[in-house]
């Protein structure tokens, strides 16, 4: 089966499917479409674009598991949206063309693998939600703290992703991302992360549950009201990235508190010797740093929201 349309499917009742879309190469990708008994809208919750962030992929697959009698409209549930990632536990990239499936949308239909994967994503799933929930984490190598990111001024979007209440918010452009293509066709996206290191622990899942339910009653699919969650936005959303390969020392990890010049890492070359001293560019809050000891030029370093 290439997609599913949900309104053939029974309501009231949740349905586990084996989706087999015509991508060029042999894939499975496990959908669930939880649909109510009562009319509403249509939301769909995405993990596993990046294949290692797992607390993202446990916390979709608990969402799947809605009680369809709770709700009102449908969930349509992607768990794990990039299954050769996952597989492979690739970091960041697509194993079969080495691309990042985050930064290849709306995709394209005769592109290579991330690039078809990211249409079909595109065509058949989010451009006919309501609402898109795209969950992620800090990949194996990276540490975080919880955040959220939207589509800058997009007051649906931003909405979203103050009910879903993460501590931390970053309006930003996002370019080739998921939250950005499906804003971008009109449809109010919020992008959530938490966790990292390849680590799911029950907090850090429970966390993102807890977002996609508070979300859902935004959104008006389950009964009740988000208590009001402390959100601080953050402006900006810098990226420091490696010039050099070699060995990188951080000295910071997700959610420290930085000042502008102080060091946040060290950076060397094989034989140990200092390459680079880097630094904070602003004063700000480590939303993630990679962890990796192993550096390849233009790898991300440390992102830092202000
Ligand atoms: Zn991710």
């Amino acid at each position: 089966m290439h997609t599913v349309d949900p309104s053939v499917l029974a309501p009231g009742e949740s349905h586990a499917l084996t989706l087999a879309p015509d991508l060029g190469t042999p894939v499975e990708v496990p959908c669930t479409v939880v649909r109510g008994g009562r009319e509403g809208p249509t939301v769909l919750v995405t993990a596993g674009v990046h294949g290692a962030e797992y607390a993202s992929i446990e916390a979709a697959t608990r969402v799947a598991r809605l009680d369809p009698a709770t709700v009102r409209g449908t969930v349509i549930v992607l768990p794990v949206a990039n299954p050769p990632a996952f597989f492979a536990r690739s970091i960041y990239v697509n194993p079969l063309d080495g691309k990042n499936l985050n930064r290849v949308f709306p995709g394209s239909a005769g592109g290579t693998f991330a690039e078809r994967l990211a249409f079909w994503l595109t065509h058949e799933w989010f451009a006919r939600a309501d609402a898109l929930i795209d969950l992620h984490g800090g990949d194996m190598i990276e540490s975080l703290t919880p955040f959220s990111i939207v589509a800058a001024g997009h007051a649906p979007s931003l909405a979203l992703a103050e009910a879903f209440g993460l501590p931390l918010l970053v309006e930003s452009g996002g370019r080739g991302m998921k939250y950005a293509a499906a804003t971008e066709l009109g449809v109010p996206a919020v992008l959530a992360e938490a966790s990292g290191q390849g680590l799911w622990p029950e907090a850090e899942v429970e966390r993102l549950v807890h977002g996609v339910r508070r979300a859902l009653q935004h959104l008006d699919v389950l009964d009740g009201t988000p208590e009001p969650a402390p959100v601080r936005r953050l402006a900006t959303f810098a990226w420091l990235r490696a010039e050099e390969r070699g060995l990188w020392r951080p000295s910071v990890s997700g959610g420290d508190g930085v000042r502008e010049g102080q060091e946040i890492g060290v950076l060397s070359d094989l034989h140990g010797t200092v390459l680079r001293r880097v630094v904070a560019p602003q004063d700000g809050v480590v939303l993630f740093a990679v962890e990796s000891l192993a550096i390849t030029e233009g790898d991300p370093l440390v992102g830092i929201g202000a």
